[in-house]
């Protein structure tokens, strides 16, 4: 089923109505100029990060030091503590640019995005009991060395540690922000008396960068465009000023060096994204106001939230839509998750029949033809705004590190389950290169798994080093 692009041409809407869509159109459409300009001061940004006083985005260093090569070979556990599911993965490396994973997922519970330290470490803790319980009934000869996934912002001195710097997402536990979460997952690994040592702490985006390396070798980068956004890139110790003086001697000025952008955070200063009032409001909702203002704007936890807030901006404070309609289901914050636009998207029909539907089942709200027409408008607006300001990131990275070609290799739910979001993003880059060429030579390809092959591989990497007795 492919989204069909219709422009608003809304005959049967009413002017007041139309007046207030031509309004929100223009609030979230992005031109091509402007996605230069923003990218322009991206690239600033990238190197404000890495530098010794350091800027808005962290430009973490991940401390992967290597590249894979695809040799790599073994059994290791990894896990993903992702937004949705903890996600438990048992990766075979075949040690020829191959790898076969078996996997569990195991939901969180809704309450643990305010869960207490104490619920989030156990709930982790016996989730890998299960797996070790179903597919290593007869015990294991040696620990199983694990590759943790860390999808939030973390400082990291070596790769066995990641010092939380602030929750995102919307998760808000107590006792973990400026904690190394390390020893504590490794502490409720001993308390249940499982065998597996935690050997590495792994953001996402650098897992999905050595994953796709390891089978692409064109893949330049390793991108989220999920609940969250971020992307990771190598660059070289020497050009990674504020790593003077805190880089052991065996390691190389000329070694590679993960990057993880953490460029959620791009523009938390406010002075070249485009920000509409109801990226404020979301901003002020969230537990962290004042950070990640890219990532608000932009990534999946949000995006259903927007599309929220202009509905309800139209049926109650200007009585212009859903008239007569109980809007309580309405005014719960983060009521719909990116899935309702995205099926709103979805939706070929020319009535709009499941848009209809799905407005009954999650908000208890009758429709009409015109309104369903009006919110579709909105969706696209939304997904469309998403993609183009989402690849300002891609193209700073590439330019700062004087890529011409690139394979950019993405994952998370949004740029695999929104309509329309990869031509969008591609018709972004496009807007921003002006390449003449046939083919684009900055593309975004479907990323290897991040979660599991990528922290695997890095856990046999810094394996690799440590039996070598590198840093
Ligand atoms: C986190 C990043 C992560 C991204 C995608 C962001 O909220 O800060 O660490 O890579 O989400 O999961
Ligand atoms: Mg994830």
């Amino acid at each position: 089923r492919k989204p069909q692009h219709r422009k608003g041409t809304f005959t049967d809407v009413p002017e007041n109505l139309l007046q207030q869509v031509h309004d929100i159109e223009q609030q979230l459409t992005v031109s091509g100029d402007t996605l230069k300009k923003i990218t322009e001061h991206f690239i600033t940004e990238l190197e404000k990060g890495l530098s010794k006083e350091g800027g808005n985005i962290p430009m973490l260093p991940g401390w992967v030091l290597d590249f894979p090569t695809g040799k790599e070979k073994g059994d290791y556990l990894a896990i993903d503590l992702g937004g949705t599911n903890l996600r438990v993965v048992l990766v075979k490396l075949g040690g020829n640019r191959d790898f076969d994973t078996t996997q569990s997922k195991f939901a969180l519970p809704s309450y643990m995005r305010t869960a207490t330290l104490d619920q989030l470490w156990d709930f982790i803790a016996k989730s890998l009991k299960s797996f070790l319980d179903e597919f290593f009934p007869d015990g294991v000869s040696s620990p199983l060395p694990l590759g943790f996934t860390f999808s939030y912002p973390a400082f990291q001195n070596s790769i066995n540690e990641g010092v939380l710097k602030a929750w995102t997402k919307g998760f808000d536990i107590d006792g973990v922000e400026g904690h190394d979460v390390v020893p504590m997952l490794q502490a409720a690994i001993e308390k249940y008396d499982l065998p597996i040592k935690v050997v590495a702490l792994i953001n996402d985006t650098t897992g999905t960068l050595v994953a796709s390396m390891y089978t692409d070798s064109d893949a330049k980068m390793g991108l989220i465009f999920g609940t969250g956004c971020n992307g990771a890139y190598y660059d070289v110790v020497k050009d990674v000023p504020k790593l003077e003086g805190l880089v052991p001697d065996d390691i190389s000025p000329d070694s590679p060096m993960a990057i993880n952008c953490e460029y959620g955070a791009f523009d938390n200063e406010h002075v070249a994204l485009p920000r509409t009032k109801y990226d404020i409001t979301i901003d002020e909702e969230s537990p962290r106001p004042g950070q990640q203002a890219f990532e608000k704007m932009i990534s999946g936890y949000y995006l259903g939230e927007i599309l929220r807030l202009i509905l309800l901006e139209l049926a109650e404070e200007k009585k212009l839509i859903f008239k007569d309609q109980d809007l309580s289901k309405l005014k719960e914050l983060f009521i719909l998750d990116t899935s309702f636009p995205a099926k709103i998207e979805e939706d070929p029909f020319e009535n709009l029949s499941d848009v209809q539907e799905l407005f009954q089942t999650v908000l208890g709200i009758q429709t009409t033809v015109p309104e369903r027409k009006i919110v579709r408008r909105f969706a696209e607006l939304i997904g469309e705004r998403s993609a183009r300001l989402s690849i300002c990131g891609i193209a700073a990275i590439c330019k700062k590190r004087g890529y011409t070609s690139a394979n950019c290799a993405a994952d998370g739910s949004v740029v695999n389950k929104y309509p329309g979001f990869k031509e969008r993003a591609a018709k972004g880059l496009r807007d921003i290169f002006e390449w003449e060429t046939e083919e684009d030579p900055i593309k975004i390809v479907a990323a290897e798994d991040g979660s599991g092959a990528g922290a695997a591989i890095i856990a046999a990497l810094t394996e690799k080093r440590l039996a070598a007795g590198l840093s």
